[in-house]
């Protein structure tokens, strides 16, 4: 199979075609790309876990677009939850709600509930327009690797098992949709994001964090952890530990191999003259860069030794949770 990567317009109607029959593209989101399908569809849906080697037990995010009444998928259970649809969606936030089971069980493990969001990218949103099906999709690389934020980094992983990319350029978030159960009195976090905790609570009142628990289903324990990883080795230091990190560098120069730091701006003085890959001042710029400098790192990299922020608070929450995944 040959892959073709048109921009959303002139893809546009391929895409549905290739959706409504029963095939899985990539499509751009506003945070990472998607391997999408007719979630309707147990065997459009089977195929986006044989490609990306995805477990089956992980279940898939639904999109729709704006206008879509949500009703039709979920029930939503509290009055709160609207105020978060209100404020936040569509955007990078996916809901965690009781599913009516319109979307297939092949696409939530065999659960009962759905994760359900509403894209903001405006090349995202024509598609799901002229689709008008809830596509499922989890992120558009092979499983365990690291997350693509471009129709490129999407070819360079499925090349030649998907028949269409729509380029919807740089994916401006950058990191994975925040992902929130909201079928308790208490919205709680299940994946961090870039709608935070402090964003969650000052329109729902309250909300919790799930510890350890990217994708409640999940049973065994551990079979995540490696994840968002590279392909080259790695090593990840804190941010009180630039001495350390400066001392692997060397050590691994005279290996004769090639090492790269990668640290946020406020600490690239220590490591002047040193291969870096530098992630930007604000927790906006770090999500912006990180998957795409962990792809760059591994293209020219032996070694990537990242080095951490000093925080976890707001959206260094979510990007921690990548950065220690990646990079631990
Ligand atoms: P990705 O495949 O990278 O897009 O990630 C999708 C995330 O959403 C994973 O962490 C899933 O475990 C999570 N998720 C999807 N559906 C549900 C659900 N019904 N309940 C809990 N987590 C979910
Ligand atoms: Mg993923």
């Amino acid at each position: 199979m040959t892959t073709e990567i048109l921009s959303v317009d002139d893809g546009l109607i391929k895409a549905k075609d290739i959706i409504l029959s029963g095939g899985i593209i990539g499509m751009p989101t506003e945070t990472v790309y998607g391997l999408a399908a007719d979630g309707r569809n147990p065997q459009a849906v089977k195929k986006i876990f044989e490609v990306k080697g995805r477990p089956s037990d992980n279940p898939l995010i639904a999109h729709v677009h704006k206008d879509y009444d949500i009703n039709k998928l979920v029930t939503v259970a509290h009055g709160y939850v609207y105020d978060l649809i209100a404020a936040y969606m569509p955007g990078p936030l996916t809901l965690v709600m009781d599913s009516k089971g319109v979307v297939c069980k092949e696409a939530v493990a065999g659960g009962d509930t759905l994760a359900l969001r509403m894209p903001s990218h405006e090349g995202c949103q024509k598609l799901l327009k002229a689709v008008n099906v809830p596509l499922v999709a989890p992120s558009a690389n092979l499983s365990k690797h690291t997350s693509p934020v471009s129709a490129e980094h999407v070819f360079n992983d499925l090349n030649g098992k998907i028949p269409l990319i729509l380029d919807g350029g740089r994916c401006a978030g950058g990191i994975e949709s925040t992902v929130l159960d909201v079928t308790g009195k208490i919205p709680r976090i299940l994946r961090a994001g870039l709608i935070t905790k402090e964003m969650v609570e000052k329109v729902a009142g309250a909300c919790e964090i799930a510890e350890h628990k990217e994708g409640d289903r999940v049973k065994s324990p551990g079979v995540k952890y490696r994840h968002y990883r590279p392909k080259c080795d790695t090593a990840l230091f804190g941010i009180d530990e630039t001495d350390k990190a400066a001392l692997l560098y060397d050590a691994e120069l005279k290996k004769g191999r090639t090492p790269y730091i990668m640290c946020s701006d406020a600490v690239a003085e220590k490591f002047k003259g040193k291969n870096l890959l530098l992630l930007g001042k604000s927790g906006e710029e770090v999500a912006f860069n990180l998957y795409d400098k962990l792809l760059e790192g591994e293209k020219k990299a032996d070694i990537i030794i990242a080095v951490s922020f000093g925080r976890e608070d707001g959206v260094y929450l979510g990007i921690m949770n990548r950065l220690k995944k990646s990079c631990g």
